[in-house]
């Protein structure tokens, strides 16, 4: 299914290495005119690394955040931002939407799900991560979009193949997303505001300048490379239950490095709620 999904899209798909157009073959290999061959994984991704690469996320990252995303702390942003496509669209025009740096693929099946419920456009959603381990557990379980293993400074795909780049609470690749997107198409970035989280911010990292957290750079970055229509801010309080304490502490890059007795402390603490605030930077070129 996955593999058929991919050659009904062949056509967004440039070679890695060479930038050649490329072909699926057989139901299991994307193919360029030069012969360089990417196949499709038995769970349904594929592969378009030039080279291995090491991330420094492992696979028990990624089953927190999907334990995460799927307990519905993520769900009004979502909302948010499924809103801000939708009112960007046409009647029966097809979209596509690429989400860069999709990790464990749920931000973008959530995403997809909603505009689905409510709108009739064919959709296609496409996700891409440097991490295999991401992709694999996205790839097999939302079997609605097409998954890439792909380097974001080397995207496999032709200029201009995406209405809609979403970047969630990752980094980004300017460059790459105005050569992907449509003239008429929009960048959604989401970055962490600076009490995102703060119940733990504030045990972690007492005393030192971290726990002040400001993302003045990275809306200025933005800034310069396109031109911002609009910017939504967006903040509630998240319910934690306690099964979540600790999924939510292992995917975030907070935690890392922190000594035992601080992750102990908070597990103490026994939060009901936590903070969830963001920015949402809404580009085109
Ligand atoms: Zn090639």
């Amino acid at each position: 299914m996955s593999a058929g999904k991919i050659k009904s899209f062949q056509e967004i798909f440039i070679c890695p290495l060479c930038k050649k157009q490329m072909q699926m073959i057989h139901l299991q290999s994307l193919v360029c005119s030069n012969k360089h061959c990417f196949d499709i994984a038995k769970q349904g991704y594929i592969n378009l690394l030039s080279r291995a690469s090491s991330t420094k996320y492992d696979k028990k990252v990624f089953e927190y955040r999907r334990v995460i995303s799927k307990s519905g702390l993520f769900n009004p942003l979502h909302a948010a931002v499924s809103e801000i496509i939708m009112s960007q669209l046409r009647s029966h025009e097809p979209i596509s939407i690429l989400d860069a740096g999709c990790g464990e693929g749920t931000h973008l099946n959530n995403i997809q799900m909603e505009i689905n419920q409510k709108k009739l456009n064919p959709l296609l959603a496409v996700g891409i991560d440097i991490s295999k381990e991401g992709i694999s557990f996205s790839a097999a379980e939302y079997s609605d979009g097409i998954w890439c293993v792909a380097d974001l400074a080397n995207c496999p795909f032709a200029n201009q193949q995406f209405k809609f780049i979403l970047n969630i609470l990752s980094p980004a690749n300017y460059s790459e997303f105005q050569r992907l997107i449509t003239d008429d198409g929009l960048v959604i970035k989401i970055v962490p505001e600076q009490d995102y989280l703060k119940e733990l911010r504030e045990v972690f990292y007492k005393g030192s300048d971290k726990q002040v957290y400001s993302n003045s750079l990275t809306s200025s970055h933005f800034n310069e490379q396109f031109k911002l229509l609009d910017v939504e801010s967006i903040r509630y309080q998240g319910n934690l239950s306690e099964p979540l304490i600790e999924p939510l502490l292992g995917m975030t890059p907070l935690s890392w490095g922190t000594s035992k007795d601080r992750i102990e402390k908070i597990l103490q603490m026994n939060l009901k709620q936590v903070t969830m605030d963001f920015k949402i930077l809404i580009g085109k070129k």
